[in-house]
């Protein structure tokens, strides 16, 4: 079977502004305790972001989970392929 990566980079926003642009403490996102934003200055914890972005976030589920169920009916299709008795739609 295939394993495909369902990873995507979801572009989050400011929820004061809705500037693209963060700037963060230390290495990476990760490690960065509290993230900047770049166009209006202000502080905001990660998970202030993740709640300002949260429909943003639970928009981007649905598509991939939309994804794994068209791989899945593929793949479904695949298996019964050249059985005569049992019939996939
Ligand atoms: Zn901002």
């Amino acid at each position: 079977m295939v394993k495909r990566n369902y990873d995507r980079s979801i572009e989050l926003n400011c929820p004061t502004c809705g500037c693209t642009q963060f700037e963060h403490e230390g290495e990476d996102y990760d490690s960065a305790k509290s993230i900047k934003c770049a166009s209006c200055q202000l502080e905001f914890s990660k998970d202030d972001i993740i709640e300002g972005n949260s429909e943003n976030i639970s928009k981007h589920a649905e598509e991939i989970s939309q994804e794994v169920f068209e791989d899945l009916q593929k793949q479904m299709k695949n298996i019964f392929k050249g059985n005569n008795f049992i019939k996939v739609k």
